[in-house]
């Protein structure tokens, strides 16, 4: 017998990847999916609804605050603010439902019961009544969105306003819970979140999976290394930039071959309040990954021995320029990941007199050689 229910994937990057979330949710409350242009199941019981909804609750904690060290050393929990899915300290829409609310919602959704009502989504076309009080589009549904987090409470906005169903209002709410790679860089209040844009639902779980045992869950949950430092304690390196980020992902995947496109998400906050700014998206096109390959076999961790390690510094005061050594790092990380030798050769020019350190020749001169001398191609 086919499964009951039946949720379509959409073709779009957030959404669809926000079904394979909820899919790899149900599958780890053991619930048999169907991966096929969506996801099929069968209607859930009352306990793999209250698993869900814990895991849920579980991953809310862990994944939307993080381990913040104050000033005189200690430490406390806070919310990672500049994400759009709070307003005034409170959760918004879905994830901000109490537990049992969460439960009903989930068992509405995830039952055969036929879905039916008088409006109609704006993002998926179904028809639906508003229940439960969730139907508002804002940039916690769907972070391109124009209606702003201040439109959920009752501040009039010029914007036109969208309205979802609770399948769509429950999946863009999840997605924030996901195991993308994200990264933020503190100093420019930027964060970046990836999403791999694969067509074939079954092929994105399982791209998705690779990622999921590829990300080293540690105080932010993002992509990073564990490593020992010179005293013998542990650290943790992050990519400050969209493409050092994918660069230290594919350091930790195995098989990159067909990755090749990406979406990259970024958030940019304002200093007061560290609030949702501006989200905007950019398109990642990997021209050749097969180069990565050929660079991974000279090189096995071209961002955190090689990239990582540089720094920039002014010729005349020594100083370390900040600035400069993120932009550097990122233009040779870029330059790599797109094949694109003159990106990664602008780090190693002068600019506003400061040079790039810290490079280790060993290493340059064999991805030189590996990069511009076997094609013939210098
Ligand atoms: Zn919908």
């Amino acid at each position: 017998m086919s499964p009951q229910i039946k949720i379509n994937q959409y073709y779009d990057w957030w959404f669809d990847n926000a079904l394979e979330f909820l899919g790899n949710l149900l599958e780890e409350v053991d619930v048999d999916i169907e991966w096929n242009s969506g996801i099929a199941f069968d209607s859930l019981d009352e306990d793999q609804v209250a698993r869900l909804v814990d895991t849920i609750e579980r991953l809310i904690k862990f994944k939307l605050t993080y381990q913040k060290t104050k000033k005189d050393g200690t430490q406390e929990k806070a919310n990672r603010a500049y994400l759009p899915t709070m307003h005034k300290g409170k959760y918004v829409n879905f994830l901000g439902k109490e537990t049992e609310e969460k439960q009903k919602i989930c068992s509405y959704l995830l039952s055969h019961e036929e879905k039916t009502g008088k409006r109609i989504c704006d993002i998926c076309g179904d028809n639906y009544d508003d229940d439960f009080n969730i139907s508002q589009v804002s940039q916690t549904i769907y972070p391109m969105a124009t209606g702003s987090l201040k439109s959920q409470c009752g501040v009039r906005k010029m914007e036109p306003e969208y309205h979802s169903c609770p399948k769509c209002a429950l999946l863009g709410s999840i997605e924030w819970l996901d195991d993308n790679p994200f990264t933020c860089d503190n100093d420019n209040l930027t964060n970046y979140i990836l999403f791999p844009k694969i067509e074939d639902i079954e092929e994105l779980h399982r791209l998705k999976d690779i990622i999921r045992g590829s990300l080293k869950q540690g105080r932010n949950s993002n992509i990073m290394e564990l490593f020992t430092g010179k005293k013998g304690g542990l650290f943790e390196r992050y990519a400050r930039d969209e493409y050092s980020l994918l660069l230290s992902l594919f350091e930790q995947m195995k098989i990159i071959g067909y990755t090749d496109e990406w979406a990259c998400l970024r958030i940019k906050g304002t200093s007061a309040t560290y609030q949702t700014k501006y989200s905007y998206l950019e398109e990642i096109k990997i021209p050749n990954i097969q180069s990565l390959d050929r660079v991974f076999s000279v090189l096995q961790k071209p961002y955190s021995n090689f990239i990582d390690k540089s720094f920039t510094k002014s010729l005349t005061s020594n100083n370390i320029d900040n600035n400069l050594s993120r932009e550097n790092k990122c233009l040779m990380s870029k330059g790599i990941v797109l094949d694109d030798f003159k990106t990664f050769s602008r780090a190693f020019q002068i600019r506003q007199n400061c040079i790039l350190a810290g490079i280790q020749k060993e290493m340059l001169y064999p991805l030189i050689i590996q990069w511009r001398c076997k094609d013939g191609a210098i």
